[in-house]
């Protein structure tokens, strides 16, 4: 006979002072730091030389580790939450939601359904209310937090397409189509593949969808094709932060049965900006909105609020139905978030916002975005002020596209690799028309307009 071997099996899970300290004493480094170092793309043969062998039975200490990690794999992370990070969309999380963060991670808090979470999905909730009423939503209103704008999208668009459906008394899996114009993000086209929806590409006579745009494409669909159950507006485009006509289309879309989905992913923030908020009048209208905490509203990734008008219509199309589940449903009145968007488990994400929102107040959210705008508008006037420098359209939010004139695609290419060599600035060039144009995008309250000067200074 032979005797079971006593395995260690709780090692990993013990208490480690020694471990503890590391990682406490790195965190409270990387929070003290005035200003986050920009750090550099990395290079994937020396960062797989370096991680090599490092996957084994017995392990390795957990210093080499941590230290490999911040000198060899941090570095070459270009960091998002650097005030000199200026393309893409950076982020700037709060110190309070940084720190929240980890508490979140370290209980494993988790927002699954109100059988389990009561107390961080209330905590969600009131985020959401607080959202919900910055954009003007009903009482009813109602959401989730997901990973991503992207997430919110699909989980929206899938709900346009089901009501769609439902609405006009057509079967399951019945062609629908849903109006987009060219400008929306690329995340709406992937979602609509994803859902076997047909775009219905609406051709705009400027930058922007007006409601003129929309009905003009409406016109010419005939009969014979799938009907039009929902448009897709976008507030404050990735590229370069315009806004579509929210007020002219909502109404259409009310009027017209069809399901109005505002893409407020990057711009939804400047809401919260007195000087911009006037800009979403018609948002209130929405059926479903995608605006991206990860970006504007200063939280950690990933985290991005799909709202809903009417979350119940959201539920009927996302819960998931399985024996082990029915316990989580017993009470029909409490939607759960994680019958509101394609997920089940979840963590409780929308915790670090809800932490820096309580302790700094509204508040300074509405000054640090208005801060993005203004930046925005003393770089426009540095531009206008340059004799050789354009801006390629006025800027509304805190997007802007400017060219040097006689410059070509390698220029701005080349002026990339310079500033992130001498660690001065990440900035990289977009198009605009089929014309390579150089491109900012803030958000970080601690960019400054010296820090712009520093970019114009090496073109
Ligand atoms: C960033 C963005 C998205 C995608 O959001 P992710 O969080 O990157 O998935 C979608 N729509 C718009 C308008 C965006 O700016």
């Amino acid at each position: 006979m032979s005797e079971g071997k006593k395995l260690d099996a709780t090692r990993m899970h013990k208490y480690d002072a020694e471990v503890t300290n590391l990682i406490f004493e790195y965190m409270r480094d990387r929070l003290s730091m005035p200003e986050v170092p920009l750090d550099f793309p990395g290079d994937k043969k020396v960062l797989a030389d370096a991680l090599a062998g490092l996957m084994k039975p017995e392990g390795n200490p957990a210093s080499e580790v941590l230290k490999l990690y911040d000198e060899v794999i941090s570095r070459a992370v270009v960091s998002g939450d650097s005030p000199r990070f200026m393309a893409f969309i950076p982020t700037a999380p709060t110190k309070a939601a940084l720190l929240f963060d980890m508490i979140v991670s370290c209980a494993s808090i988790q927002g699954i359904s109100w059988l389990e979470a009561a107390g961080s999905i209330s905590a969600e909730n009131q985020v959401l209310r607080w959202m919900a009423d910055v954009a003007g939503l009903p009482q009813s209103a109602g959401g989730t937090f997901v990973s991503g704008g992207s997430a919110a999208n699909l989980a929206a668009l899938t709900v346009a397409r089901e009501t769609g459906r439902k609405n006009r008394g057509l079967k399951d899996r019945a062609p629908v189509r849903i109006a987009l114009s060219k400008q929306a993000h690329s995340s709406i086209g992937n979602s609509l593949a994803i859902l076997d929806v047909e775009p219905l590409i609406v051709e705009t006579a400027g930058y922007s969808m007006s409601v003129a745009d929309l009905t003009a494409a409406l016109a010419r669909c005939t009969p014979d094709e799938p009907p039009v159950v929902g448009v897709v507006a976008t507030a404050g485009t990735t590229n370069a932060g315009i806004l579509d006509d929210l007020a002219g289309i909502g109404k259409y879309a009310q009027a017209n049965n069809l399901w109005f989905h505002v893409d407020a992913a990057y711009g939804g923030a400047g809401l919260l900006a007195p000087s911009t908020k006037s800009l979403f009048a018609g948002i209130e209208l929405a059926d479903s909105i995608t605006m991206d905490p990860h970006k504007w509203w200063f939280a950690p990734f990933d985290v991005a609020a799909i709202l809903y008008r009417e979350p119940h219509l959201a539920a009927a199309v996302h819960t998931q139905d399985a024996s082990y589940l029915d316990v989580l449903h017993e009470d029909s009145d409490l939607i759960n978030p994680t019958d509101l968007a394609y997920h089940l488990t979840r963590r409780a994400r929308g915790l670090p916002l809800w932490f820096s929102l309580a302790v700094n107040g509204t508040a300074a959210y509405s000054d640090a975005v208005e801060a993005s705008i203004q930046l925005t508008r003393e770089v426009a006037d540095l531009v206008r002020a340059h004799p050789d420098l354009e801006l390629v359209i006025e800027p509304t939010l805190s997007v802007l596209l400017w060219r040097k004139i006689g410059w070509e695609p390698k220029d701005y290419r080349a002026l990339q690799d310079r500033l992130i060599e001498s660690q001065a600035a990440f900035v990289t060039p977009t198009s605009w028309e089929g014309e390579t144009v150089g491109r900012f995008a803030f958000v970080h309250p601690g960019t400054t307009l010296d820090m712009v000067r520093e970019v114009f200074a090496a073109i």
